[in-house]
C-alpha cells in the first residue's frame, strides 16, 4: 500500500485521480508508475478513461485499497448500458474524443468548469466532463469550457507530470499544462435561453444521466439507454444533411439559429464545440417538453418524413420509432400477391371483368398500383394454366 492515496473526489475521473496520487506522493507520473509501482506499460499514451487496462486497475487496486470494480466507476466504462450499448467502434456515443497523439491531446476532449476548480478545496476534474452532453455545469449553470483561454490548448492536466523541472503539486492541475495559466480564475460564461422548462429540462438531465427512465411520452422505456440513444438519433437528424427545413423551422419557433456540421470526418456531435451542442441539446429538450407535439408540428412544416428520420427505423428505440411509423411514415400501402388474387376471384364471382383498374378500385388503391397489381394477377393466371 502506498503512504499516501488520497480517495477519488466525488465524481472525479481517473486520470485525475492517478495523477494526483503521484503527485501527493511527490512524485513525476513516469518514476511514480514505471520505477516505483512496476507498471512499464505506457499509460498516457491511450486513453486510460475510456478503456483502462484491467492490469492497470488491479495494480491500483492493490496499492491503494479500492477495488478495480470502484477504480472501474471512475472511468467513462461506467457508462455503459446507461448511454451507450457496448461500443464497437472507436467512436464512442456521448464520450468527447481527446485525440490522443502520443502523450499529447490533440483534441479539446477534457472539458472544465472554472468555477468548479476555483470553488472545490483540491482541484480535479470530473469524469461527467468528458461527455459531449455535459455542455454546461450543473451547479453553476455556466457553460462548460475546453480549451485554455489563453493559448487554446486541451486540457492535458497529465503533462505536468511529464518532462523536466516540472511542478509535482496536485494543485498544477488548475493550471493549463502549455501556458500556466490559472484556468479556474477565468471568467464563466453563460448562455441566454429565453425557455425555462427546456433549460430545466437539460440541467435535469445532465444532473442525473443515472436516472432509470426519462419522460418521452407515453411509450417510455424503463431504463435510461433507449432514451438517449433516441436523443442521439434526433439530434444527428437534426444537425444532419436531412434536417436543413427541421432546423429552419425549429430555428424560428426558438429564435435561434439551429447548428449543423457539414458531412465529412469528425462532423459526429461528440467533435463540436460546446455552443453547438448547447443548443442542440436544448433545442431537443424543448421538443421532449411536450413530446411529441412540438415534434409532430415540426415534421408537418418541413414536410419531414419516416424515411428521413433513418435510414432504418426500425433500429431505433420504440418510443422514437413508434412516433415516426404512426405519424410520419407516408408511404403508399401496396397489396402483396395474395390480396390481388382474393380481389381477382372476387371480381369473377361476381360476374365482373377483372381489369387493371378494377382492382385498384377493390382494393381501395390510386391508379398509380395498377401497373403492379396487373402483374400480381397475370403472374396467378400463367400459375393456373
Ligand atoms: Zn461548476
Ligand atoms: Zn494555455
Amino acid at each position: 500500500m502506498l503512504p499516501i492515496h488520497p480517495q477519488p473526489r466525488p465524481g472525479e475521473i481517473l486520470s485525475s485521480w492517478m495523477v494526483r496520487l503521484a503527485f501527493t506522493n511527490g512524485f513525476m507520473l513516469h518514476t511514480f508508475y514505471d520505477k516505483l509501482l512496476g507498471y512499464h506499460t505506457p499509460i498516457w499514451s491511450r486513453d486510460t478513461d475510456r478503456d483502462p487496462p484491467l492490469q492497470l486497475l488491479t495494480l491500483l487496486a492493490r496499492h491503494t485499497g479500492h477495488s478495480v470494480a470502484e477504480l472501474q466507476t471512475l472511468t467513462l466504462l461506467s457508462h455503459q448500458g446507461q448511454l451507450f450499448e457496448k461500443p464497437v467502434t472507436g467512436h464512442w456515443s456521448w464520450v468527447r474524443p481527446v485525440g490522443v497523439y502520443h502523450r499529447e491531446r490533440k483534441r479539446p476532449g477534457m472539458q472544465f468548469c472554472p468555477l468548479c476548480l476555483a470553488q472545490s478545496p483540491v482541484t480535479y476534474y470530473h469524469l461527467k466532463w468528458r461527455l459531449a452532453l455535459y455542455v454546461i455545469c450543473e451547479h453553476h449553470q455556466c457553460m462548460m469550457e475546453e480549451c485554455c483561454p489563453s493559448c487554446h490548448a486541451p486540457i492535458a492536466f497529465h503533462r505536468h507530470g511529464i518532462g523536466r523541472r516540472k511542478m509535482v503539486d496536485d494543485e498544477s492541475l488548475r493550471l493549463c499544462s502549455h501556458c500556466h495559466f490559472d484556468l479556474a480564475s477565468m471568467s464563466p460564461h453563460h448562455y441566454p435561453w429565453p425557455d425555462r422548462p427546456s433549460w430545466q429540462r437539460l440541467r435535469h438531465l445532465i444532473a442525473a444521466i443515472e436516472h432509470d427512465s426519462w419522460e418521452c411520452g407515453p411509450r417510455t422505456p424503463p431504463c435510461s439507454l433507449p432514451f438517449f440513444i433516441g436523443v442521439r438519433a434526433l439530434i444527428s437528424v437534426l444537425s444532419g444533411r436531412n434536417g436543413w427545413q427541421l432546423r429552419k423551422h425549429l430555428g424560428d419557433a426558438l429564435g435561434v439559429e439551429i447548428p449543423w456540421y457539414p458531412p465529412g470526418q469528425h462532423d459526429e456531435f461528440e467533435y463540436q464545440p460546446p455552443t453547438a451542442r448547447l443548443i442542440l441539446l436544448l433545442a431537443i429538450a424543448w421538443l421532449l417538453e411536450d413530446w411529441p407535439t412540438r415534434f409532430l408540428s415540426l415534421c408537418t412544416q418541413a414536410h419531414f418524413t419516416r424515411s428521413r428520420l433513418a435510414e432504418r427505423v426500425e433500429q431505433l428505440p420504440f418510443w422514437l420509432a413508434s412516433v415516426a411509423d404512426t405519424h410520419l411514415d407516408r408511404r403508399r400501402y401496396l397489396p402483396n400477391a395474395a390480396e390481388t388474387r382474393s380481389a381477382g376471384r372476387y371480381l369473377q364471382a361476381h360476374g365482373l371483368e377483372v381489369t387493371p383498374r378494377a382492382l385498384v378500385n377493390l382494393l381501395g388503391l390510386t391508379p398509380d398500383c395498377m401497373q403492379l397489381v396487373w402483374k400480381h394477377w397475370d403472374r396467378h393466371n400463367k400459375a393456373l394454366r
